[in-house]
């Protein structure tokens, strides 16, 4: 006698439910993205107890016929694909036709839909079974209500957290449905109280704003640009609108909330250096591209998606996200005025007349679970740097050497042409005049447009590190011979792996040769090593090496470049003369990227003379 036997339909549903229907947020999605799929402009949400007792989902979308609304409920019954071509080209949120039966197998639900024309039909289904049928108004869309979620599966209801957990995920999903698709309306309100409400008239900008703050959105960066395969829309954070997770980056792709590991790379790419370590830009982008080349069939709760192109999407982005970044003005303005004031400012700025509720405004959206442990991997520039306390601000002004030659020509030529120059637009930080330092540790100067305060320090280390980044990226055999060359003796592990690694390391300017038994030699260097600091360097740069084992010579030359940048910075507390600081404002002014350190921490502050006189209360 066999022992296997074919599991009737109701328990291959609660089988699937698992999968399907993790938790209250679950069945949100899933009825939310019918609505979306049904081609609704206007969906309004009702939760009650975080899900549990109550989920309704109301929308304006196409409806179901009458027939149709008892084979929703059968497993793998939809209207959305039809042949296994569908399958490889979808454009519809649902297609797995799970859901319906999934929700119902677990919970009591109660169906109302019409198309428009004719009456529409009510049902009333219980643990998997149609137990009430009947005609109901026609009010053209579907309103389905789902109650007491996981009453007949006791096992699930245990790992469902607290109500303010599901309630916080529910929110967020909420946020993401709403800023992936602008033009549709959407309303949430929990245990009767409103906590999202977004017009549908397609401004995202609007959107966000409603679901992070108008402070926030008023920080975004506008992004927009093609490849051949991809269209990528949206908006990023200016990088000093930053935060300690990667959750407020949201993508997606045709129209779907995706989970991307490379893409977010990519984001937090394009934000490298401009950001703290341990601090995530915001951003919202979608991602339009021909179905064919996403394969969303990867996990059924669709969160996943496999690119055939994926290496495109990713340098677009990277690139054109750096370009939007670089692109702006980027010291931060002192605002001194009383919040009240800023808030009132606020709402009567004409293009953010919201119809939003203003609660949630300013707060941080609800915690959402922790990201899958593969997106946790550390970042590159969250190596150790150790930085001396020696200050050696002569040493500053010899690594300048080469650009100090002609530095007294640089000055005389801005002179002349300065005029010209501070107003065009091109210019990332302005001619600056010297006013003095404070406690030897800021920069005061001053231009027209007010003041602004530079911390020599971080100023220091972006020009040293954009000097190191260079020379490192490309070592030249102008080398210093050593008198007495330095050795180095590692374990044999490392030994070994060192030396597999030689030629590798020559890349970057360390020419070690094997000298017995786990001991390297080195004769020579690059000249342009921090100076002073040489052998340390060496030591640091294989320490990189040793910690991360995989390999990436950019990764390495950026990690090296910052280290080297940090070798005997000018600190606090050090004088400078008008020559040094004008020296130094210049050099910075000729970086490329003249922000941040290399660290992420900001270099320049400008307080206005508007915001000067208004303290002084000159105006009004
Ligand atoms: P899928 O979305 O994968 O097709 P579902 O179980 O979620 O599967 O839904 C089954 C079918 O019910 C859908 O294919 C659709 O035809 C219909 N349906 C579900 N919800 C709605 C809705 N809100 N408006 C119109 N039709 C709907
Ligand atoms: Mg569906």
């Amino acid at each position: 006698m066999g022992k296997i036997v074919q599991l009737d339909e109701h328990l291959s549903n609660k089988i699937a439910a698992g999968e399907v229907v993790e938790r209250p947020a679950s069945v949100v999605k899933e009825l939310v993205e019918n609505s979306i799929d049904a081609n609704a402009s206007r969906i309004e949400i009702e939760v009650e107890e975080g899900g549990l007792s109550l989920i309704r989902v109301l929308d304006n979308g196409d409806g179901i016929e009458a027939d149709d609304c008892v084979l929703a409920f059968n497993r793998h019954a939809t209207s959305k694909i039809k042949s296994e071509q569908d399958l490889i080209q979808i454009r519809t949120m649902g297609f797995r036709g799970e859901a319906l039966p999934s929700i119902s197998s677990v919970s009591q639900v109660e169906l109302k839909s019409s198309t428009g024309d004719g009456p529409g039909t009510y049902l009333f289904i219980e643990n998997g079974k149609i137990k009430k049928q009947q005609q109901t108004n026609s009010r053209k869309g579907t309103d389905l209500t789902v109650r007491n979620l996981f009453y007949n599966t006791p096992a699930r209801l245990k790992h469902v957290k607290t109500i303010q957990t599901e309630l916080g995920t529910i929110t967020d999903l909420v946020n993401r449905l709403a800023l992936a698709n602008p033009d549709v309306s959407f309303r949430l309100k929990h245990n009767g109280k409103e906590l999202l409400h977004t017009s549908g008239n397609g401004n995202l900008l609007q959107i966000i704003a409603a679901v992070y703050g108008i402070q926030t959105a008023k920080n975004m960066m506008p992004v927009s640009c093609t490849s051949l395969d991809y269209e990528v829309t949206g908006y990023i954070a200016k990088p000093e609108m930053n935060r300690a997770s990667r959750q407020y980056i949201s993508l997606f792709m045709n129209g779907r909330y995706i989970k991307n590991y490379a893409l977010s790379k990519a984001i937090q790419n394009a934000y490298h250096t401009f950001l703290p370590i341990g601090r995530f830009p915001i951003a919202v982008l979608s991602v339009k591209m021909d179905p064919t080349i996403i394969d969303v069939n990867v996990h059924p709760s669709k969160h996943e998606a496999r690119l055939s192109k994926e290496t495109e999407l990713v340098q677009l982005v990277e690139n054109e996200l750096r370009k939007v970044i670089k692109a702006q003005q980027l010291i931060p303005e002192v605002n001194f005025q009383k919040k009240e004031q800023r808030q009132k400012e606020t709402d009567i700025q004409s293009s953010f007349s919201f119809e939003y509720s203003q609660k949630k405004q300013e707060k941080e959206p609800y915690r959402v679970p922790e990201p899958p442990a593969e997106l946790e991997t550390s970042n590159p520039s969250n190596s150790p740097v150790s930085i001396k306390e020696t200050v050696q601000v002569n040493e500053m002004m010899d690594l300048f050497l080469d650009r100090k030659k002609n530095y007294t020509e640089t000055v005389f030529e801005k002179k002349e042409d300065s005029t010209e120059k501070t107003e065009s637009n091109q210019e990332k930080i302005p001619v600056l005049y010297p006013i003095g330092q404070m406690h030897g540790t800021y920069i005061l100067a001053q231009n027209e447009n007010g003041l602004y305060l530079i911390d020599q320090h971080a100023a220091q280390e972006r020009i040293k590190y954009e000097y190191f980044r260079k020379k490192v990226g490309m070592v030249e055999r102008e080398l210093q011979l050593l008198t007495v060359p330095y050795t180095f003796e590692y374990t044999t592990h490392e030994a070994a792996f060192i030396s597999d690694h030689l030629d590798f390391l020559r890349l970057v300017g360390l020419f070690l040769e094997s000298f017995g038994q786990n001991t390297f030699i080195v004769r020579e260097h690059p000249q342009w090593f921090p100076k002073g600091y040489e052998k340390e360097t060496i030591m640091d740069i294989i320490q990189q090496v040793l910690d991360h084992k995989k390999i990436d010579i950019e990764k390495l030359r950026e990690e090296a470049a910052i280290m080297m940048s940090c070798k005997g910075s000018i600190k606090a507390n050090h004088h400078l003369s008008n020559d040094e600081i004008f020296a130094l404002l210049e050099t910075l002014r000729k970086s490329e990227d003249p922000y941040t350190c290399p660290h992420g921490r900001p270099i320049t502050i400008h307080l206005s003379t508007y915001e000067l006189e208004k303290m002084f209360k000159r105006v009004m």
